[in-house]
């Protein structure tokens, strides 16, 4: 007779970028398998992608796969950043569901029961919801909420504040995702935009368990740029309305000052005023043009066609 319940165990794939965070692969590891293989209902894999640590992370990596059949790796040949990580991992999971999380622990591996059970209700992106509790910063809360609440006025996308790179997604939209050529890549974005089934689950985040977070002031304003400028041409739109709005003024202006010149033959000039209007109209030209020059850089970018991602080593 055939051993069915080894046949029917479902494959599934665990994909964490990590960027110098040598003292939580092998804790990570050893608390997905603490959940998981109890089940024993999946065949899981958990693949790292190395994100160019300059630390000891390839190096454990490689002592964890060598132990464990079931831990893959791919290395960076540079710190390519987080999204491109997330990127390289979908590119290269194989299995019915990729579970992407992040190293540090701070999404909960006890939570993958919950993700996977959704799955297998009929979901087919599991998201998930970051109760913000003190373990996240007053910093990291306040900039986080500052973007969703920027991001959905700006884009035509309704995104939950709080959801994170913590997610199921099922073989079908692995492929999807697969398919997006762009590389200023903003997945939480990219993923809301392409519909299919989807489900949230609610967690509490935890602390990250060692070192401290990987996401500089200017990684975080990188994505949020990405983020805005991939999902929306609204703020070009807003240049435009602004450039009409002091058109007009000056307009009126420009009677009011004709109007004083006729009526008034004694008018002193006004250098307040005039000063005023010239720093607001460079001001505003400056800011407009830095715009069009964030959207132009991003064009050129893409017509370069650059692979998101360079491999040095995997295992
Ligand atoms: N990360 C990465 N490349 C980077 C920065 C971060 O792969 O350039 C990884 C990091 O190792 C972690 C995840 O992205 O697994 C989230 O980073 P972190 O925990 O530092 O962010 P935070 O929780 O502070 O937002
Ligand atoms: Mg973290």
């Amino acid at each position: 007779m055939t051993d069915l319940s080894a046949t029917s165990q479902k494959q599934i794939t665990i994909v964490v970028p990590a960027y110098n965070e040598e003292g939580n692969v092998a804790v990570l590891r050893d608390r997905v398998a603490a959940t998981l293989d109890p089940l024993g209902r999946y065949s899981w894999k958990m693949l790292f992608v190395d994100d160019g640590s300059r630390d000891g992370t390839l190096g454990a990596l490689k002592r964890l796969a060598q132990e464990d059949p079931r831990v893959g790796y791919l290395s960076f040949s540079r710190n390519f950043g987080h999204q491109a990580a997330l990127k390289a991992g979908l590119d290269e999971a194989r299995g019915a569901a990729v579970i992407s999380m992040d190293a540090d622990l701070q999404h909960p591996p006890e939570l993958l029961p919950q993700l996977l059970s959704l799955w297998e209700q009929g979901a087919e992106i599991v998201y998930t919801l970051r109760q913000d509790t003190v373990e996240v910063g007053v910093f990291k809360r306040a900039t986080s909420r500052l973007f969703y609440r920027a991001f959905n006025a700006l884009s035509d996308l309704d995104l939950d504040p709080g959801a994170a790179d913590f997610r199921l997604l099922d073989r079908k939209v692995v492929e999807a995702v697969r398919q997006i050529p762009e590389s200023g890549l903003f997945l939480r974005g990219m993923i809301h935009w392409m519909g299919f089934r989807q489900a949230a689950l609610p967690y509490r985040v935890g602390t990250r368990h060692s070192g401290s977070s990987k996401y500089t002031f200017s990684k975080m304003l990188r994505l949020a740029s990405d983020g805005v400028l991939s999902f929306s041409t609204k703020p070009l739109r807003m240049a435009s309305l602004a450039g009409c709005a002091v058109s007009g003024l000056s307009g009126l202006y420009a009677l009011y000052a004709v109007a004083m010149h006729l009526f008034n033959r004694n008018t002193i000039s006004g250098w307040t005023s005039l000063l005023i209007s010239v720093l607001f109209l460079g001001g505003i030209q400056l800011l407009s043009i830095g715009l069009l020059g964030e959207y132009l850089g991003r064009v050129l970018m893409e017509s370069k066609r650059r692979p998101h991602y360079l491999i040095s080593e995997r295992g």
